[in-house]
């Protein structure tokens, strides 16, 4: 096969973007060709993983469109980004070609009744505050509340909402604008389950131009600030706070010291779990009830549009990133699940000794982040073993092959990209870890 003509790629993309549109300027190639992959010792030690040949800055949902034609037309890898936020190497062009940088694409396009509808690149954050502008709130968002919507729907699984929604944005894409290297840089409008087939598949079956997803009715939500003298104390009413009507938002817990590594407040006292909550306000009487009932205080209930975000900024992923800054290069992390991480915590802390569990209370069961100190790989991939005979769920964040809904990505990308341009490197047929969501 000829090699890709990177020059005339260039000069084609240009007169589709205009000279601000694409660079091959190698400080941007490099800064495009980096995601969060760095939380994982075991893929940091790997880097770079690849480098961007070419960068196109797309500004609408049709210029993505055209710029997935054009390079597909050119025979050329096309890797899909958008704030490049996903913690294991997902958005990383390991074959090189061209990063796609959707975070310019970022127009409103329609707020209506129970749904938005956006450009891949819109900010989750700012799909909330349109969302309250019309008195609802989205389904569900990340931590990475500055995160792309089209990046969100493609890595990510779950977040702020995720007690009520569940994971994986089931149900949450109402619909999507696609387009792949076989639709020739026409949009492909997809409603429902066809449009849940390129849902968190890494761009690898196609590329998120546009979407729209679920609102509901805008909740004033309070902002529960709570804390005990340990972490068995945060753990025992954990669950009970996440199965209050109507559902909480949120529910996070940290051991103490995790708690002491949160960026300062009034709200985290010295010495003590710290557990938080976004709760709808007929529950906080009941809330505050049951934590001081198992021991421990209410410190603050905060008020306001803020009120959910501050909150959410502290959860999933971020506690552990908290960790990692103020004693860098020390501990890895293992992405875990199901209720032997309350029952059985002593068991699952002693797997990696000097280990912190971040614990979230999950749409069934709960979900947590478990921190330890990094030794080897070897010693990672023994403690996913061991708590998987504790009961406990492990998605491994160290390895970046699409995990969920495996074969029918495979499938539908051999129709989608036959060449197999879209993040090469991700959709391995081979992949021999555990797959989520599999139908078959
Ligand atoms: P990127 O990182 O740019 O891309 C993510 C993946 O999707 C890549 O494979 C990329 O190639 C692909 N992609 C990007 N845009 C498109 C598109 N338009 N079409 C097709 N493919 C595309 N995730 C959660 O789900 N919940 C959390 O609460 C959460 N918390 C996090 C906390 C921290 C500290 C960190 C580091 C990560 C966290 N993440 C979380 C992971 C990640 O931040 C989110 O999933 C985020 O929404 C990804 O958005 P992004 O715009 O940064 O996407």
């Amino acid at each position: 096969m000829t090699p890709p003509d990177y020059a005339r790629l260039e000069a084609d993309l240009r007169e589709q973007l205009g000279p601000r549109g694409v660079s091959g300027d190698i400080r941007q190639r490099e800064k495009a060709s980096v995601d969060g992959a760095r939380m994982s010792p075991i893929i940091a030690e790997l880097l770079p993983l690849g480098v961007a040949d070419l960068v196109a800055f797309p500004t609408t949902a049709e210029e993505i469109a055209a710029v997935v034609g054009i390079a597909a037309a050119h025979g050329v890898p096309i890797t899909p980004r958008g704030k490049g936020t996903g913690n294991y190497g997902q958005a990383i062009p390991m074959s090189g070609g061209l990063v796609l940088d959707m975070s310019r694409a970022r127009t409103i396009v329609e707020v209506g009744d129970g749904f938005v509808t956006a450009d891949a690149g819109a900010v989750m954050n700012a799909l909330e505050q349109a969302a309250r502008a019309t008195g609802q709130q989205l389904w569900m968002y990340p931590s990475t509340v500055h995160s792309t919507l089209g990046g969100f729907l493609s890595g990510g699984s779950g977040g702020t909402g995720t007690i009520a929604h569940g994971a994986n944005h089931m149900g949450f894409v109402a619909a999507l604008d696609v387009v792949t290297p076989a639709s020739g840089g026409t949009l492909v409008h997809l409603d429902g389950e066809a449009a849940q087939a390129y849902v968190h598949n890494y761009g690898t079956a196609g590329i998120i131009a546009r979407a729209t997803v679920r609102l509901e009715p805008l909740q004033d939500w309070r902002g529960l600030y709570a804390s005990f003298p340990d972490f068995a104390g945060s753990l025992s009413v954990l669950r009970t706070l996440g199965r209050l009507t109507p559902a909480p938002r949120l529910v996070s817990a940290d051991t103490v010291h995790v708690t002491a590594q949160l960026p300062p407040d009034d709200a985290f006292p010295a010495g003590r779990s710290s557990l938080r909550m976004i709760a709808d306000p007929a529950v906080v009487a009941e809330a505050t009830a049951i934590i001081e009932a198992a021991g421990g205080r209410v410190e603050d209930v905060r008020e306001g549009p803020q009120a959910s975000p501050a909150l959410s900024v502290l959860s999933y992923n971020h506690p552990i990133e908290w960790l990692q800054k103020s004693e860098p290069g020390v501990y890895f992390h293992v992405e875990v699940s199901g209720d032997a991480l309350v029952d059985r915590i002593d068991e699952v802390h002693a797997v990696y000794p000097g280990s912190y569990l971040h614990i979230e209370a999950g749409h069934t069961v709960p979900i947590g982040m478990l921190a330890g100190v990094y030794e080897s790989p070897a010693a990672v991939y023994a403690g996913i073993a061991e708590l998987g005979e504790l009961g406990v769920g492990v998605h491994n964040p160290h390895q970046w092959n699409v995990d969920f809904r495996l074969h029918e990505t495979v499938d539908l990308a051999r129709t989608t990209d036959p060449q197999g341009l879209l993040n090469p490197g991700k959709l391995n047929p081979a992949y021999d870890g555990p797959v989520k969501g599999a139908i078959r």
